[in-house]
């Protein structure tokens, strides 16, 4: 009699348990709720180095650093939370949507000559699967390794950007990019830019054999000062480095788009 109780109860307990697990799998409707499944580890980062390696990011985005190679060793899973949590995501779009509000009240002439120069790399494409398996930037640069990245061409688009970008060309800017990628990459560029979305620019400036060397801040400032020399007016520039934007002449406006995870000079 005790063995056909214990029995019992064990028929009871499955049954319960069988009907747990299917009841949990749906909402009250009748659509089945989505596994939760964590894409990737979750690391607790203390309070004390989320504080200090949010003032390191706060002094890269204001420009206050020296330039530097590495992300601080310590903020290696910070960076990993910040670029695949809300913060990164929320970050483009209030970039983006500024942009917008701003190129909204230019008054442009209708004559091809009012443009916005956008720089490509984590402006309008994310390497962010790249970072992610160098360490978020914890790794020195590798430009083998980044090339053979950069020749899968499977970058997907920055959709903040992809939005502003559309905006532009409805509002009747003309789009220069302007990239420190090299001529050799040009093919694979257009590419990667017309497969996710971009589309319609009026021209694609790579880093040609005699800008080798040059830093980031003087090549582009000389590609901007031929754009001027040709009678452009350049009302707008996003970049993700002081580099795209600062140097003479400037844009109008400059739009800083965050990136934590590398410098460029
Ligand atoms: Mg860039």
């Amino acid at each position: 009699m005790k063995a056909f109780g214990a029995l019992l109860l064990l028929s009871l307990i499955y049954v319960s348990s069988c009907h747990e697990s299917v009841d949990s799998r749906f909402d009250s409707g009748s659509l089945p709720r989505p596994l939760l499944v964590e894409s990737r580890k979750k690391v607790k980062i203390s309070e004390d180095v989320a504080l200090h390696c949010n003032s390191w990011r706060f002094a890269v985005e204001a420009n206050n650093l020296s330039p530097w190679k590495t992300i601080p060793r310590e903020c290696r899973d910070y960076v990993d939370d910040y670029m695949n949590g809300k913060a990164y995501k929320s970050d483009l779009e209030r970039v983006s949507k500024e942009a917008i509000l701003y190129a909204r009240t230019v008054e442009l002439k209708g004559d091809g000559k009012d443009i916005w120069v956008f720089d490509v790399d984590e402006t309008l494409l994310s390497n962010l699967p790249y970072y992610a398996r160098h360490g978020y930037g914890l790794e020195i640069f590798d430009d083998v390794a980044f090339d053979k990245w950069v020749d899968k061409g499977t970058a997907k688009a920055i959709k903040p950007s992809l939005k502003l970008y559309e905006e532009l060309l409805k509002l009747g800017f003309k789009v220069f990019l302007l990239t420190g990628r090299t001529e050799r990459r040009r093919d694979i560029t257009v590419e990667n830019l017309t497969k996710v979305g971009f589309h319609d620019w009026e021209k694609l400036i790579l880093r040609g054999a005699e800008d080798k060397g040059k830093p980031a801040t003087q090549f582009k400032s000389e590609k901007r000062g031929q754009m001027v020399k040709q009678g452009y007016r350049i009302h707008g520039s996003s970049g993700d480095q002081w580099s795209d934007l600062l140097g003479s002449p400037m844009s109008v406006r400059s739009f800083k788009l965050p990136n934590p995870m590398y410098y460029i000079a």
